[in-house]
């Protein structure tokens, strides 16, 4: 699987700015760094499989001290090798990607959070 690069625009809950938050997904790892701060978040795989359609749909319901995070963007799937979107939820937990086309879902868990001054 390539690796994907996303950017989200929002509030940094290390810095309290309004700054991108660039995400950076691989096939057995995450990351979600604020280029305003540097604040890195990491993210390790935990759990593939094919879920249910609503399993991002519950988890994007639950009140979390965050904002959760939903993006979608199109790639191949590892698992159907079809085109087609792939919803991404972030929490402050952990990361699903999910292929809208066959239901494949890789659940990333929140593993610690690097706090860099530079
Ligand atoms: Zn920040
Ligand atoms: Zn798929």
């Amino acid at each position: 699987m390539d690796s994907w690069k996303l950017i989200y625009t929002t509030k940094c809950y290390n810095c309290g700015k309004v700054a991108d938050q660039i995400i950076e997904i691989y096939s057995n790892q995450a990351f979600v760094k604020c280029s305003n701060c540097g604040a890195t978040r990491y993210y390790i795989l935990k759990k593939v499989g094919i879920e249910e359609d609503n399993i991002i749909e519950i988890e994007k319901d639950k009140k979390m001290k965050y904002d959760n995070w939903f993006l979608e963007k199109n790639a191949k799937c590892y698992n159907c090798k079809k085109y087609a979107p792939q919803d991404i939820l972030i929490t402050e937990s952990g990361m699903y990607v999910r292929c809208r086309n066959c239901g494949f879902t890789r659940f990333y868990r929140f593993h610690m959070v690097d706090v860099q001054k530079s």
